[in-house]
């Protein structure tokens, strides 16, 4: 047997059938019509957002960063609750801009944004999140086409980065923002050039669940603004200091102590540098809201032994949810937290099962001789952790299956 990450304690279940939002699964899955399934409960992105709000400093903005999880139903139920939405694309700006979300609240980062892009949003008053000079000539060259003044902050690559983190994203050589060094010459060039100045962008990683580590980058993040804006000679509007907030996925993992990392950024935030007085500063955080809050329902359609292993083949796998396979940005494969959905929390014996998806590749691997209840035909597998980085963020078409269906439940 192998270890699986911590299944979120608040799951309960009635008559062994797994609970969501006071609802069995089954009944669920009857509801939407089929396997395979992404349930999403809005109570726990609440819960998340309550806890974050109360932990944090008064006044803290909180972004959205919706390429962890862009359903349509899911935005328009988040868009309420945080102060914006940070997207990566042309058509995260459609859906962002769908969702009720006012222009205003909205910027737009990411490496490569077309003209059409950057056009589309200078025109709704986007901010756009620079991250080269090129990319700002051009925003400033459509800004004068279109006759609109475009709001740009700049994007920048720090000079560390977040210690422990899943996925770096800043720090040496990166396809993201401007180095730190150049960064404040390219703020005064736009606004030199008429821009509206929206001042820094700063990510630094991802996926951390080291509060210690988290808490040092913040203070760093701060500084470095700080030290960029004196350059300038002018206090930007808003300072995003990023996010990197982490949830425990696999075996050993603890969830993240945000109450001490929000009593650290009190501390750097209650006297600011001069140059910072009067910005308001930003988190932008996408798994550590949504996250938790999904399930993925899968039945199981053929049990099977080989070599003396108990395989449990399911009708979904990593081509909606990638993550789980430990194809998508782990280095070494673990297994994510897995239940029998209609088995849930019953005493009595276990087995070790492999949990296979259903496409012809070794790859799709969901869970790895996990503890299972006897396992059967019909039964309903839940991969839990799923609300981030699943059906967006898998690769849909490989092998031709259906697309997974989604659900969104507590709204
Ligand atoms: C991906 C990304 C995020 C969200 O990362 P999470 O790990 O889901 O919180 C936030 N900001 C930027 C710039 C990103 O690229």
């Amino acid at each position: 047997m192998k270890p699986m990450g911590p299944i979120p304690p608040w799951f309960e279940a009635e008559e062994g059938m797994l609970l969501i939002e006071g609802s069995g699964v089954a009944a669920l899955v009857d509801e939407a019509g089929d396997t395979p399934l992404f349930v999403y409960d809005m109570n726990v992105v609440r819960a998340k957002i309550a806890l974050l709000r109360d932990a944090m400093p008064d006044g803290l903005h909180l972004h959205y960063a919706m390429k962890a999880n862009p359903y349509a139903p899911l935005l328009a139920a988040i868009g309420p609750l945080v102060d914006g939405f940070d997207i990566a694309s042309g058509g995260e700006l459609e859906m962002a801009l769908g969702s009720g979300m006012a222009a205003e609240r909205i910027s737009f980062a990411g490496p490569g944004k077309r003209d059409d892009e950057l056009r589309a949003a200078i025109q709704a008053g986007v901010t756009i999140n620079l991250e080269s000079e090129g990319e700002a000539a051009r925003a400033l060259g459509i800004g004068e086409i279109v006759g609109v003044t475009p709001r740009l902050a700049v994007r920048v690559n720090p000079d560390f980065d977040l210690k422990g983190s899943g996925m770096k994203m800043g720090g040496g050589a990166k396809p993201f923002g401007v180095d730190a060094e150049r960064a404040s010459a390219l703020a005064r060039s736009v606004i030199a050039a008429g821009a509206e100045w929206r001042g820094w962008h700063i990510f630094a990683g991802s996926q951390a669940l080291d509060a210690a580590a988290l808490m040092e980058t913040q203070a760093a993040t701060v500084a470095l603004a700080a030290r960029l804006s004196d350059e300038v000679g002018a206090t930007p509007p808003l300072v995003n200091i990023g996010g990197g907030f982490g949830v425990p996925y696999f075996p050993g993992d603890l969830p993240l102590d945000v109450k001490a990392i929000g009593l650290a950024l009190e501390e750097v935030l209650t006297l600011p540098p001069d140059s910072l007085r009067g910005s308001a500063f930003a988190l932008e955080l996408g798994r550590y809201l949504v996250a938790e809050a999904g399930v993925y329902l899968t039945r199981v359609v053929d049990v099977k032994d080989s070599h003396g292993e108990r395989f449990a083949i399911v009708d979904g796998g990593l081509h909606h949810q990638l993550a789980a396979s430990g194809n998508f940005g782990t280095v070494v494969r673990r297994n994510y937290p897995v239940a029998i959905a209609n088995k849930f929390g019953l005493e009595g014996p276990e087995q070790a099962v492999t949990v296979e998806g259903c496409l012809c590749t070794p790859l799709d691997r969901l869970a790895d001789k996990v503890a299972l209840p006897a396992v059967e035909p019909g039964d309903l597998i839940a991969i839990f952790l799923a609300g981030a980085y699943g059906a967006s963020a898998s690769p849909a078409a490989f092998l031709g299956h259906r697309p997974a269906l989604e659900m969104l439940v507590g709204d």
